[in-house]
């Protein structure tokens, strides 16, 4: 049997970080894509978002 070592420094999934569960609810911290709706995140850019979709972009 291998021995499995023990990882000390866990790193989250960076997937979790879009949301944060608040009571019962799970909340979203990006932006949704006005044009394509709830579903579709907008990508995160230095200064701006954009929509992998569609295009859309929006500035910050
Ligand atoms: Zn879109």
């Amino acid at each position: 049997m291998a021995k499995k070592k023990e990882r000390k420094n866990k790193t989250p999934s960076k997937r979790y970080a879009l949301y944060e569960k608040k009571g019962d609810v799970l909340e979203r911290k990006n932006t949704f894509c006005p044009k394509c709706g709830a579903g579709y995140f907008m990508a995160r850019h230095k200064d701006r978002l954009t929509c992998g979709k569609c295009g859309y972009m929006e500035k910050n």
